[in-house]
């Protein structure tokens, strides 16, 4: 008897036309998520296998995959020869190992070779199980435990657990987006939600240096970090702002200044979006949560792009996004004290209702767009995984 992690995929099934560019993706992100462990990994339109190999543990290779989007769930199942009595042996070696009052069992045959129709399989396993356990009853509708079998071609599986995977599509099948990624706990929670749809990110943060620390910086690669659980590697494009920032200090109605500041942050994304040939672009905004995040801010910084920004935390309340960034781990580096280049500048009345032909009005008394330039031509690009490399573009 071997142990066999078994793939069911996920919502992929369902989208017929783009089958092969799902299943290869989520071979080639699976792959990649395992590549330390000791695996032999096999793909057919419906499953894939994972094989332990030599020593190989279990666990290792479970925590990675229940990262993994695109995945349905996770069977833990035994692989035996298609031998009758191998396959109640087993069968009821398993069992003795699990509690349970009721049960059922379901065999299915795919090969049918195989001398035995599945119903009455199930009834032969059924009292087998009946004859050998103690105090347990069958029930079809109900049970503690279903005794699953799939007797396929060369061998048979029998399910031991299944584990919830984190379903989504394979990260990628959907095309790339830019993250605005700050060190905050919202964003690093868009990123993960827009992951979740297939869509590969690469995050771009603005620091303002020496306004803003090092140590905010580096909490942000510390999220990247984490964020790269679900996507091995991620790109982490650093924007200095420090002159932009400045020169909306200098010059902007207090009341406008984060307006502008959004604005800029839009324009700078825009173009390292078409520079990575990215599609679109996420960030963790979140209706009404801050005057830059009413109805009518959204529209007149939205106002300086085309490129569709799509904000996975809209609708969601401040607690709900908390639960979800403690269950993707990112919550505890989020809340780490370190300023953020929005909140240093931050005016006492931050406009709630901007008009566009004010913030226009505004942008002409500096000359943005060589800063813009000059801030793009800067760009550091770090790449984050296991090991870090650093490059510029
Ligand atoms: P977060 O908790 O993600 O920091 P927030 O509620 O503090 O969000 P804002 O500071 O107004 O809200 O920012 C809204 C969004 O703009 C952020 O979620 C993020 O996507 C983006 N953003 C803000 N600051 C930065 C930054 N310094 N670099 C990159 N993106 C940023
Ligand atoms: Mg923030």
């Amino acid at each position: 008897m071997k142990k066999i992690i078994l793939i069911k995929y996920g919502e992929l099934t369902t989208k017929k036309a783009n089958r092969n560019l799902f299943i290869n993706t989520l071979h080639q992100n699976i792959k990649e998520a395992l590549k330390e462990e000791n695996i032999k990994i096999e793909k057919n339109r419906v499953r894939m296998f994972i094989e332990p190999l030599d020593n190989q543990k279990l666990e290792p290779i479970i925590n990675k995959l229940t990262k993994i989007f695109g995945i349905h769930s996770i069977v833990i199942t035994n692989k035996v020869d298609n031998n009758i009595d191998t396959i109640k042996q087993n069968v009821l070696e398993i069992a003795k190992n699990i509690q349970f009052k009721t049960f059922k069992v379901e065999t299915k045959r795919s090969n049918k070779n195989f001398p035995i129709p599945s119903m009455e399989f199930n009834n032969i396993i059924g009292g087998l199980l009946l004859k050998n356990i103690p105090n347990i009853k069958v029930d079809i509708h109900n049970p503690d435990y279903t005794i699953k079998i799939e007797i396929r071609e060369n061998n048979t599986y029998i399910y031991e657990n299944e584990i919830k995977g984190a379903g989504g599509y394979p990260v990628g099948v959907a095309g790339k987006g830019i993250l605005m990624l700050s060190g905050g706990i919202d964003s690093p929670v868009a990123g993960y939600l827009a992951m979740k749809r297939g869509i590969k990110i690469e995050c771009l943060y603005f620091e303002s240096p020496p306004h803003t620390s090092i140590m905010a910086k580096n909490k942000v690669k510390q999220l990247v970090e984490k964020l790269s659980a679900y996507q091995p590697d991620i790109k982490l494009h650093i924007i200095n702002f420090t002159n932009i920032q400045e020169n909306i200090y200098k010059n902007i109605n207090p009341d406008y200044m984060i307006t502008i500041m959004r604005r800029m942050m839009y324009r700078i994304s825009e173009q390292i979006i078409t520079k990575r040939k990215c599609l679109i672009l996420i960030n963790g905004e979140s209706i009404g949560q801050v005057a830059s995040q009413t109805l009518p801010s959204m529209k007149v910084i939205n106002n300086v792009t085309n490129i569709p920004v799509i904000r996975p935390v809209a609708c969601l309340d401040k607690l709900e996004i908390i639960e979800l960034a403690k269950k993707i781990d990112t919550y505890e580096t989020s809340i780490l004290p370190y300023e953020d280049c929005c909140t240093i500048f931050l005016p006492k009345h931050p406009v709630i209702n901007p008009k566009l032909e004010k913030c226009i009005e505004y942008e002409k008394t500096f000359d943005y767009q060589s800063l813009i330039e000059e801030a793009i031509n800067t760009v550091e690009t770090i790449q984050i995984n296991n090991q870090k490399n650093k490059f510029n573009f």
